[in-house]
């Protein structure tokens, strides 16, 4: 908007046009576009009222004191004030906190875990990790390195063996220690969808046995550059995962993770962590404020 021109419906389509190329689906952009109309039509532009107003109004998106009316908005500023990765997580105060971590190969969800790990024992937490991707031999490889390097225990299983089986150790393993945190990973095989998601509930049950409320958290990978198909994953996963919580990874490229705000919008999944590079250190705690100023809208 240029500084001086009257504000008219026009400008309104144009701008609205860019809001739904950000990746933020119909509806948000509608509601974006109605404040403004509300607030500033046929007035002279002001930009940065304007910028103020489309800013204010993502955070709310994001944060879920707009729209959703689900009551499961954070309090304002927790996102800002908190820098420890363990006031993200749902936290079990008798013993273990269990994250399971889910979704579809390729998101970047084995480096995520890995990550989060270490962004928790950076925080002086200790972590085991339980492979429960038995289906890639790599994946598993790979985590066993990176829990090497990060230097917390990974409990393995045989290929193809039950995941469930592996998720079951890895708690009675966690408990044996005294670990704060155990981080559960997935197969993410979309091709067998069916038995993807019945695994997934399996898993749930089996780690809610051993340790009381189980998983207490349990965090999606999105990947930022896959655009609007994320938002068909997370209606694909939130069921029989029981999804918490979003965990953007990819967010270092050019994509700007738009869709992370209809799935805020319409299943009310805030994102926890964002990830930012390739390496272990590359993993942030979720700030709305930082990620709608890189929308760049
Ligand atoms: P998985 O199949 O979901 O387990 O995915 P991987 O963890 O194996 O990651 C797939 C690819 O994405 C690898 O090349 C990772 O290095 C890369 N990757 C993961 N997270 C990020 C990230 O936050 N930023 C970037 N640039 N690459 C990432």
């Amino acid at each position: 908007f240029r500084a001086g021109t009257i504000l008219d419906e026009e400008m309104l389509e144009e701008f609205e046009g860019r809001l739904i190329r950000s990746d933020m689906g119909v509806e948000a952009a509608d509601e974006i576009v109605a404040e403004l109309r509300k607030k500033f039509l046929g007035r002279t532009v002001d930009p940065p009222a304007v910028a103020e107003t489309v800013n204010a109004k993502l955070r709310d998106l994001l944060t879920g004191s707009a729209g959703t009316g689900t009551g499961l908005a954070e309090p304002a500023g927790v996102e800002e004030e908190n820098p420890d990765p363990l006031a993200r997580l749902t936290v079990n105060p008798l013993g273990p906190t269990v994250v399971l971590v889910s979704g579809v190969n390729g998101v970047g969800k084995t480096t995520s875990i890995a990550k989060l790990a270490k962004l928790l024992t950076d925080a002086g937490r200790t972590v085991v990790l339980a492979a429960g991707d038995t289906f890639r031999a790599a994946a598993v490889e790979q985590l066993t390195t990176w829990a090497g390097r990060i230097g917390c225990e990974i409990v393995t299983g045989e290929m193809n063996s039950d995941p469930a089986s592996v998720a079951h150790r890895g708690a009675v393993r966690a408990k044996e220690l005294g670990a704060d945190v155990l981080i559960l990973d997935t197969a993410g095989r979309l091709q067998t969808q069916t038995n993807l998601m019945n695994e997934l509930a399996k898993i749930r049950r089996v780690v809610g046995k051993q340790i009381e409320g189980a998983p207490h958290e349990s965090l999606l990978v999105i990947d930022a550059t896959t655009g609007q198909n994320g938002l068909s994953q997370a209606e694909k996963f939130s069921e029989a995962a029981g999804c918490t919580g979003i965990l953007l990874s990819k967010l270092d490229g050019s994509a700007k993770g738009g869709v992370v705000i209809p799935i805020r919008r319409r299943m009310n999944i805030p994102v926890k962590f964002v990830g930012l590079g390739e390496g272990l250190d590359d993993l942030a705690v979720f700030e709305p404020a930082k990620f709608v100023r890189a929308l760049e809208i």
